[in-house]
């Protein structure tokens, strides 16, 4: 099989114009994704198409934890904490180096809605829904403890804390790494490719119409089963398909924010209860430490999501409120994204009431819709979807899932031990290449065992700054075989740069766009509107109106 790189696009397509497929999936986000990979696992024939780059919807743009939802306790959906709380274990296992244990402190403050009775419980209740066992079982803290654990909190509001465990990752290397080993298994799957219309045969679906973004053609993709994984999106499909009747989507914005570790310097992952009875993480990441979410309805351009200032100043007053002696400002903020939750409307609730619950909606024609859910349940949900393909399909017999014990691409460790011992081996080669050793963690956690064909094409790149030629390799070996088409697919999704080492892009922006010009021949004119889009991007992240 060639590699998943933008130069085997025109193979791929050639593929999804000229087959028949048992599923074509529309939407590359982490539903889409978990769906493709379980059906091609089960040897069953998968297109994905997504229409602008994989992740590029909600599923870049989420707090980045693998967790179970302990908000979710106090509204009681207790089956729904059990199941994403017992995926979170399932999902670490298959790619433990980009899926790590996070504790979480959620400090106790005098006037909070609930006690500390009142959360010994919850969190009793939450580890138990989840199977978590031993060390990882959460701890009551005293309120000296928990100054001790988190120096920062305020002495005189405290009164205690519990400590738990999570899982914290990156979505869109997540999402990613599933789409690569879908790909590995057989499916057909490429980006910029949008769903533009249905094709019926005696007024059942059974292909679609689809528009290829980058080199501007149109070609049709035939099947016996299309899902509609479009996220935020899933409505505007159904209305295409003349089935948005009943329950629909009620979206929601979350914004987060991005500083200088040094300017937020927490010991390690809070969740605290904010003045409007919210909850707000903050979350340390390498150099960096964000915060989120709010949650507010959103009826505007779903492509164009904007962080307003009154975002901003709300997550910077709840971080300000529970950290006195922090004190942000707006111009502290280096970075910033904002999504979209795809979440089913329920009459009379408020955003932050709206069930995360996911649901599976056929139309008459036999369009499959996937809404609502979590990162984290992505695997359940697409073994729910194909379970139900299975039965309906009348020429194939259809295996169980495999997913549970499917390594996600870029893991070949035996547990996290060994992803910590590969680290240091890491950091000792990027010693020998004068590279600073922070890289090595940041390498690991984004491409795991991938990162070895990364340090081995260092002293391929140009150039005499060594940073330089870690970021061409990385970028290399993202154009090879991750399918990176644009500056922003690889600094956004593949590296994450964007928000976590925006310092990065803006001193080695020349030769990123160096590297794409030569490598993709693009004309100046095409280097000149990455180079305006990238701009605009770095701009938009940092400055809010
Ligand atoms: P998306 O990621 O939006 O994917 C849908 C894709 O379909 C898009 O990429 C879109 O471009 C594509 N598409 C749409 N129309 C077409 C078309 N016509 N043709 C081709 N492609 C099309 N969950 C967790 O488990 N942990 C968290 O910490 C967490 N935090 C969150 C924080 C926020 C602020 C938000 C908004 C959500 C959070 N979630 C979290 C939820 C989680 O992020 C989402 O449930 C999940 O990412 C949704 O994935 P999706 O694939 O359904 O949608």
């Amino acid at each position: 099989m060639k590699s998943f790189s933008f130069f085997n696009r025109a193979e791929i397509k050639t593929r999804l114009a000229t087959q028949h497929y048992d599923i074509i999936v529309i939407g590359g986000g982490i539903t889409g994704a978990g769906i493709a990979l379980d059906a091609a696992s089960r040897g069953l024939k998968v297109a994905l198409i997504e229409k602008n780059d994989f992740a590029s919807g909600t599923s870049s743009k989420s707090t980045k934890l693998i967790h179970g939802g302990l908000r979710y306790l106090k509204q009681f959906h207790v089956k729904m904490v059990s199941d994403v709380g017992r995926e979170r274990k399932i999902v670490h296992e298959l790619a433990p180096h980009l899926v790590l244990p996070e504790k979480m402190l959620l400090p106790i403050m005098k006037g909070d809605s609930m006690g500390r009775i009142s959360i010994s419980i919850g969190l009793k209740l939450y580890d138990m829904l989840a199977g978590v066992k031993g060390d990882d079982r959460r701890k009551m803290l005293n309120r000296k403890k928990t100054l001790e654990t988190e120096p920062l909190l305020p002495e005189d509001r405290l009164t205690g804390g519990g400590l738990y465990a999570e899982y914290r990752t990156d979505d869109a290397r997540l999402t990613l790494e599933i789409i690569k080993t879908a790909y590995k298994n057989g499916a057909d799957i490429l980006n910029y490719v949008e769903a533009e219309d249905f094709i019926y045969e005696n007024n059942l679906v059974s292909g679609v119409e689809c528009f290829d973004h980058l080199n501007k053609e149109s070609f049709a993709i035939h099947g016996k089963f299309v899902v509609n994984a479009g996220g935020p999106w899933v409505d505007d499909l159904r209305e295409l398909n003349h089935s948005k009747k009943g329950k629909h989507l009620h979206l929601t914005k979350g914004v987060h924010l991005v500083v200088d570790r040094e300017k937020l310097p927490v010991n390690q992952s809070l969740y605290f209860e904010i003045e409007d009875g919210r909850m707000i993480f903050i979350i340390p990441r390498d150099k960096s430490t964000y915060i989120g979410t709010t949650d507010t309805d959103f009826e505007g351009n779903k492509d164009n999501i904007p962080v307003t200032r009154a975002d901003a100043k709300y997550l910077i007053t709840a971080v300000n409120d529970i950290l006195p002696s922090i004190q942000l400002s707006i111009e502290d903020v280096k970075s910033s994204w904002a999504g979209l939750r795809p979440l089913i409307s329920e009459e009379g609730k408020t955003a932050s009431e709206i069930s995360r619950k996911d649901e599976i909606f056929i139309s008459e024609s036999g369009l499959i819709s996937m809404a609502g859910g979590k990162l984290t349940g992505y695997r359940k949900m697409a073994d729910n979807v194909v379970n139900m393909i299975g039965k309906k399909m009348i020429d194939k017999s259809v295996p169980g899932c495999k997913t549970k014990k499917l390594p996600l691409q870029g893991n070949s460790f035996s547990g996290p031990r060994e992803v910590s011992s590969f680290i240091q081996s890491v950091e000792k080669k990027l010693n020998e290449l004068d590279i600073p050793r922070h890289y090595a963690a940041y390498l690991v956690h984004n491409y795991g065992d991938q990162t070895t064909v990364i340090l081995k094409d260092i002293e391929n790149q140009r150039g005499n700054d060594p940073e330089v030629k870690l970021i061409l390799a990385e970028l290399h070996f993202s154009v090879e075989n991750e399918m990176v088409c644009t500056v922003l697919d690889f600094v956004e999704r593949r590296t994450g740069r964007l928000y976590f080492h925006i310092e990065t892009i803006q001193k080695y922006r020349k030769e990123i766009l160096e590297y794409f010009r030569e490598k993709f021949s693009w004309s100046d004119k095409k280097v000149e509107e990455e180079k305006n889009k990238l701009n605009k991007t770095i701009e938009n992240s940092q400055n809010f109106n």
